[in-house]
């Protein structure tokens, strides 16, 4: 994409994002966009990073770390940037996510938080993570299993044991929750995805008044001004800025 092209993409996002915060009595400035950058090349990363974004999202860690490393070539290993794991993580692969992502929006079992926690141990680091959580139980979603969750015991005992397990590892430092709304339903089977993800958090937080539920990762190019409507602190966008992946 040519970079007139993509600061145009770029400009109008925003103006979407502010638009939908102010609709919706939001302070704009509240709203993280986090550039979705999965396939495109890192010489892309770059000319976003030109135009001002700084969070940038892959959701595959083998990605992530080779493009992260291309662009701490040019611009230093102590830039502004913040990458996003946005993608579910194989435990074999926990160390790099471990030494190459800066916030992690996909964990969805105890397994992978225990991996990443023995990892992150040796270095020190502390690795901010979302728990993500699968409301509109479609099978192709990854996720914590959280269509009934306002109902069903089981999964509120499942997310009460693995926000526990969490509460153990200080090494990750969960500030919140992720979820992918469906594709192809009406409006307001997504509206309500949203809402029950916002309910959620809230449940947690009277759960887990310890921690500090200030994260709500949800809204992608098709619904991310629905997403914000809803409560969306980050909204995690490719297309819209990018252009169609190949
Ligand atoms: C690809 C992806 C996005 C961005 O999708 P677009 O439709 O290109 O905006 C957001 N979140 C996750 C988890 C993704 O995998």
């Amino acid at each position: 994409m040519e970079m007139n092209d993509l600061a145009d993409a770029y400009q109008r996002v925003l103006e979407r994002i502010t638009e939908a915060a102010i609709r919706s009595g939001r302070d704009p400035s509240a709203i993280t966009l986090v550039a979705v950058t999965k396939t495109y090349p890192a010489g892309t990363i770059l000319n976003a990073y030109e135009l001002g974004m700084r969070h940038f999202g892959e959701n595959r860690i083998e990605e992530l770390a080779e493009k992260r490393a291309i662009i701490e070539q040019s611009l230093g290993p102590a830039n502004d940037i913040t990458w996003h794991l946005i993608g579910p993580l194989q435990s074999r692969k926990a160390p790099l996510a471990a030494s190459h992502a800066d916030l992690f929006q996909a964990l969805d079992r105890p397994k992978i938080a225990q991996r990443l926690a023995r990892q992150l141990q040796g270095s020190g680091r502390v690795l901010p993570t979302l728990l993500e959580i699968n409301i509109s139980g479609e099978d192709s979603k990854a996720g914590l299993p959280c269509h009934q969750w306002e109902t069903n015991p089981q999964q509120q005992t499942n997310l009460l044991q693995i926000v526990t397990t969490l509460l153990t590892l200080p090494q990750l430092q969960l500030h919140g929750l992720m979820t992918i709304a469906p594709w192809h339903v009406p409006i307001g089977e997504v509206r309500a995805v949203f809402r029950r993800t916002r309910n959620l958090l809230q449940w947690l937080q009277g759960q887990f008044p310890q921690i500090n539920w200030s994260t709500l990762s949800m809204g992608m190019t098709d619904d991310f001004e629905l997403a914000i409507e809803e409560g969306a602190t980050h909204v995690r966008i490719g297309r819209a800025i990018f252009g169609q992946r190949m």
